[in-house]
């Protein structure tokens, strides 16, 4: 029995199915390669279909081909800015193709399903941590397109029986510890790989964006997750999945720690002894001033525990690749 994994060259895709083969799992990988990379593929080594998830004949001739008895669905657009601009560009992707990929499902009798949601869906927060009952109102497409597909998720449990985890990831960083596959996005716009190639010399200097937010340092705080341990998460997910009826459940993945943008620019210097250049800009738009994960729910049904606690271990992690990688998959 094989799982099909949908995204699966790319960042979190990527790393999870190197963390299912390290556990023994057969693993099929479904990508348009439109954000992913070959090269993540050909170092996981797994068999690989170049196709878009709305393209249900052939997601229903590799179900069947395969045997798939699980999904893990990545396949997404995942700009936060990107998708104020082009937000039907997000619901044509990110909804319409998880619509088919659903009823791919349907028709092969595929019946199990781990998505890639996030904390994007709370919008900005009331209470901190953000528990999953924590009310949803997302302020952008982004997060309204992965709020969309949670409830469609719980609609197919309603009227076919299927069983699905929604994993909702506060902010992914870090790289395999061993493999040549890490974070590259063509346009970089997260903060520890921009700090990192800043420090490489990619980039000539930095931006905080504000330092006016009622936090400690003016900065935002956020809650940086290790992508081997969401990795683990999603196997963990599966292996719930095969072994109970759960219906359509949701857990918050994160260590429950925040960090200030500055925390993390003072880490980054820690952990590379570079100098990283930066300026203090504007607000971002949209950006909350705090966001801070409860992740005790994943930790009790799960049995997950991220082994990454601390930002230095996760930003060391993040370094080794990018000092190895500096052009990413490009070299
Ligand atoms: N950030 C920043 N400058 C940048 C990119 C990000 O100050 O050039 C801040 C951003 O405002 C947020 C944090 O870093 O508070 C994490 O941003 P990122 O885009 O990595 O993830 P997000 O929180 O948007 O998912």
């Amino acid at each position: 029995m094989t799982i099909m994994v949908t995204g699966g060259a790319g960042y979190i895709g990527s790393h999870t199915v190197a963390e299912l083969l390290e556990h023994g799992e057969e693993v099929v990988v479904i990508d348009n390669l439109g954000l992913g990379h070959e090269e993540a593929v050909r170092a996981l080594n797994v068999p690989f279909y170049h196709f878009d998830i709305r393209d249900r004949d052939a997601l229903v001739h590799v179900m069947r081909s395969h045997t798939i008895e699980s999904v893990v669905h990545f396949a997404a657009y995942s700009q936060v800015g990107e998708s104020v601009r082009v937000p039907l560009t997000y619901y044509q992707n990110n909804v319409a193709g998880t619509a088919e990929l659903l009823a791919a499902m349907v028709e092969a009798g595929v019946m199990r399903i781990v998505f890639s949601s996030t904390a994007a869906t709370y919008g900005e927060p009331e209470a901190i941590p953000i528990g999953e009952n924590h009310p949803k109102r997302p302020t952008n497409p982004y997060g309204e397109t992965k709020l969309a597909i949670e409830r469609m998720l719980y609609w197919c449990y309603s009227a076919y029986g299927m069983q699905s985890i929604s994993l909702r990831y506060f902010n992914a960083a870090g790289a395999h510890p061993t493999l040549p596959i890490g974070e590259h996005h063509m346009h970089e716009t997260h903060l520890i790989p921009l700090l990192l190639q800043t420090a490489l010399g990619v980039r000539s200097h930095f931006t905080v964006f504000g330092n006016d937010y009622p936090t400690a340092d003016g900065s935002c705080i956020r809650d940086y997750i290790h992508v081997m341990d969401l990795a683990s998460a999603h196997r963990l997910a599966l292996k719930r999945l095969r072994h109970r009826v759960v219906g359509a459940e949701a857990f918050n993945l994160g260590i429950g720690t925040g960090y200030s943008v500055f925390d993390v620019i003072h880490a980054a210097r820690a952990v590379t002894k570079r100098e990283i250049h930066y300026l203090v800009g504007e607000r971002r738009s949209g950006d909350p001033a705090v966001l801070v994960a409860s992740s005790d729910l994943a930790k009790v049904a799960l049995k997950w525990e991220p082994k990454y606690q601390d930002l230095a271990s996760i930003i060391e992690s993040a370094w080794n690749w990018h000092l190895h990688h500096p052009d990413g998959f490009r070299d």
